[in-house]
């Protein structure tokens, strides 16, 4: 089968809208994204973030900054966002200018209001199983993964991927829920031997149609999360980690790129500005 990942994220939109729906209007929840430059891709996603975010009754704003800002003066801009009462939410798009530190900048936004969980406070709740904003790809990659398997114990999963936005927080969920998670990455030794012995698979590479429909069991399910551009007959095409054509037929279930783990990103980043304003609230 294959998971309808902009069904799944619209009815959690629809679940949050109606949450959103019953709060006072003067106290809306508050997103904010910072969004540096002007890389096409991430226009992009900014621009369907405020999208969503307004559609559904979260308050959502962008401030845009040039490529020359300087770290300290985004840092100032942080400050300012994290002592706002009317901002619950703080993202910032990456990936930043070369001349800006990236973990500096993610350190510096209030951990409770890091809906995207980088910050390390949020790194090492998830770790150690504490409460914490989980990165909105990987939780979405939960929900996918939930909707066709109810409980996950002693899966074998494999995360392909060990980046610290996919792969390793991915790898913490599964944990979580009992699977015995095997990592892989670019100094692996054959991937597709390790493949074959999995019952779930998460490819978070960037390579476009790495995983062949012989690396999978039939019984496997695959999220994929690459996001890959290419030219097919002069035409422009977004294709995932996964040969989805040769692999949708011979598993039990597989994400499709685009449609599968994009929607479901936004969608829990929906969900962890809601999660963050109730925290907020909760404590005052
Ligand atoms: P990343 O930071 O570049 O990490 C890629 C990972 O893949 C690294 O751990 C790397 O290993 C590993 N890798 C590279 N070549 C490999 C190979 N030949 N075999 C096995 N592993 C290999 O990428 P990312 O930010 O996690 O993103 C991964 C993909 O997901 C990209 O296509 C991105 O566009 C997409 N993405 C999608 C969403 C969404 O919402 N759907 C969100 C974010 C990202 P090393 O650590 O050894 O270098």
């Amino acid at each position: 089968m294959v998971i309808d990942g902009k069904q799944l994220a619209e009815e959690l939109r629809n679940r949050l809208k109606e949450k959103i729906s019953k709060i006072d209007i003067k106290k809306k929840p508050g997103l904010t994204v910072i969004l540096i430059g002007e890389d096409p891709a991430s226009q992009i996603y900014v621009k369907n973030k405020e999208k969503f975010a307004n559609e559904i009754g979260i308050n959502s704003k962008v401030l845009r900054f040039n490529t020359d800002i300087t770290e300290e003066k985004l840092k100032d801009e942080i400050k300012k966002l994290n002592l706002d009462e009317n901002v619950h939410g703080i993202l910032v798009q990456l990936p930043l200018p070369k001349h800006i530190n990236q973990r500096d900048i993610i350190e510096t936004i209030d951990p409770k209001k890091d809906v995207d969980g980088f910050h390390p406070i949020n790194v090492g709740n998830l770790s150690s199983g504490n409460d914490a904003m989980i990165p909105c790809t990987p939780l979405g990659c939960f929900y996918l993964i939930k909707k066709v398997v109810k409980n996950l114990n002693g899966m074998n999963a494999v995360v392909i991927g060990r980046s610290n936005i996919n792969g390793k927080p991915m790898t913490q969920l599964l944990l979580r829920e009992n699977c015995t998670v095997t990592i892989v990455h670019s100094k692996t030794k054959n991937i597709e031997a390790i493949c074959k012995n999995a019952d779930l698979v998460v490819a978070a590479v960037g390579i476009a149609n790495m995983v062949k429909a012989d690396w999978l069991k039939k019984d496997a399910v695959v999220i994929d999360v690459g996001i890959n551009r290419l030219e097919v007959d002069g035409k422009k095409k977004l294709v995932g980690d996964v040969d989805f054509e040769n692999v949708k037929d011979k598993v039990k279930a597989i994400t499709p790129v685009p449609g599968g783990v994009g929607p479901m990103t936004i969608a829990c980043l929906l969900e962890n500005t809601l999660k963050a304003y109730n925290n907020i609230i909760s404590k005052k």
